[in-house]
């Protein structure tokens, strides 16, 4: 999580949102991608900080495992991500589709949140594939950042 919370910081510099991902290998010890929201910075709507790691996870193993005319694997089978903000309806069903092991977060997002606050669609029996969903990890410290970069708008 505090690896989630460096890559929050670093979305307010573009003028976004504080949100930060991580994804984490199977065993728990190697980071395969990383995200900050660039939604302002790049112009492009779906650039939360979940659907950016998640990309940048898949890209880390299909580079590992090499070209050499193999179907590119897109599963996150195994992994975990970390994200500092209750993911939203578009990365809950990202998640979902990625096929993360586990997804944990920090802030709840009362007013967006579909990960327990508003929704729940990672947890939705009717899916053939749920994460596992643990919540309020550093808690406070993530929704410190979106506290005051809502307070200074
Ligand atoms: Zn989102």
């Amino acid at each position: 999580m505090r690896l989630a919370l460096d890559q929050a910081g670093l979305a307010v510099r573009g003028g976004d949102v504080p949100v930060g991902a991580v994804v984490l290998s199977p065993d728990g010890t190697t980071v395969l991608g990383a995200g900050h929201n660039e939604r302002e910075a790049t112009g492009d709507p779906t650039a939360h900080a979940e659907i950016l790691a998640i990309r940048r996870a898949a890209a880390t193993l299909n580079e590992a495992a090499g070209a050499g005319g193999r179907a590119r694997e897109w599963r996150l089978t195994g992994c975990t991500l970390v994200v500092t903000l209750e993911p939203c309806t578009m990365c809950a069903g990202a998640l979902v589709q990625s096929r993360v092991d586990r997804v944990v977060y920090g802030a709840r997002d009362d007013k967006a949140g579909a990960a327990g606050s508003l929704w729940d669609v990672m947890r939705d029996r009717r899916l053939n594939h749920r994460p596992e969903v643990i919540e309020g990890v550093l808690a406070a410290e993530c929704a410190r950042p979106l506290t005051e970069f809502f307070r200074d708008r």
